[in-house]
């Protein structure tokens, strides 16, 4: 018999899990046992094979469940499938999207849409899935803030006070969920070493004839102390550990995952 691991039995749904950090946190949870409903956009291939990597690789079931998340009936119709196939005991808001610019020429629709995706459905999916993780005694909600939930750059505007909004919508969560098996936190990664980051470095790399490095250690300097990116598996790590019957008494808090970007 096979041995037990620790999300043996539970079912985790991450939205933002066609690419980059929720990826990583999916093939995570799915290592721990649990079984995965992915979420995203992306090619409708690549997500197949993404799907299907997590069940092989892990022995877990894997579904992908469509719904724009600017779209709060498709969320609704994603939460009551998750139902349908058994519940949600680990919910990770973790899909972001940003603008970069100034505040005066932000578009009011990239406002919006910054605000939907990144604050508005964390709000719907958790008013979805908690009464019945209540119901059941268990729960874990993991919300992916940001530094930029616990500081400020600018030209980010919409960006920064989404991820400050989510930290609240975190501390709400976990206090209406207090004594119920239930926990809700937020984490706040630096600058993460992912698909998304690499492209826009090697784009500016070619454009302005430089090296890839040169380019990192630019944004580094802007934000991150160190010479070194955050990884995925570390994000994932911490957000299994979030998950784990060890984390029980850790709610309504932010983690900084950010190589000391907040400490400075
Ligand atoms: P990414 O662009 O690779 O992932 C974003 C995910 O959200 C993708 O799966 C995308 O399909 C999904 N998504 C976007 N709009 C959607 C919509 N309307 N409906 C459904 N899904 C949608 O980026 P990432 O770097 O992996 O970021 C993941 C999270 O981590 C985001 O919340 C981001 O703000 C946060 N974060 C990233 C960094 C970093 O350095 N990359 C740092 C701090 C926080």
């Amino acid at each position: 018999m096979a041995a037990s691991r620790p999300l043996d039995g539970r079912r985790a749904l991450i939205t933002g899990s066609t690419s980059g950090i929720g990826l990583g946190i999916a093939n995570r949870l799915a290592a721990e046992g649990a079984e995965i409903f992915l979420n995203g956009r992306g090619e409708p291939d690549e997500i197949e094979r993404s799907r299907a990597a997590i069940e092989e690789s892990h022995g877990v079931k894997a579904a992908f469940l469509e719904a724009d998340l600017r779209n709060a009936d498709q969320i609704s119709t994603m939460m009551a499938e998750a139902e349908r196939r058994g519940g949600v005991d680990i919910l990770v808001n973790n899909a972001g999207i940003t603008f970069i610019g100034p505040i005066e020429s932000h578009p009011l629709k990239r406002w919006e849409a910054i605000m939907a995706v990144n604050v508005t459905a964390a709000y719907l999916t958790i008013a979805a899935a908690l009464p019945a993780m209540r119901e059941r005694g268990w729960g874990r909600i993991v919300n992916t803030s940001s530094a930029l939930g616990l500081t400020a750059l600018p030209n980010r505007a919409a960006y920064v006070a989404s991820k400050h909004a989510l930290i609240g919508l975190t501390k709400v969560a976990a206090l209406e969920a207090v004594d119920t098996g239930v926990t809700c936190n937020a984490i706040c990664p630096g600058l993460v070493d992912t698909p998304a980051i690499r492209s826009i470095v090697g784009r500016r790399a070619e454009a302005e004839g430089r090296t890839p490095e040169t380019v990192i250690a630019e944004m580094l300097a802007e934000m991150q102390p160190g010479s070194q990116l955050v990884q995925i598996e570390q994000i994932a790590a911490l957000v299994a550990f979030l998950c784990s019957d060890g984390a029980a008494s850790i709610t309504g808090a932010e983690h900084k995952i950010d190589r000391g970007w907040v400490a400075r």
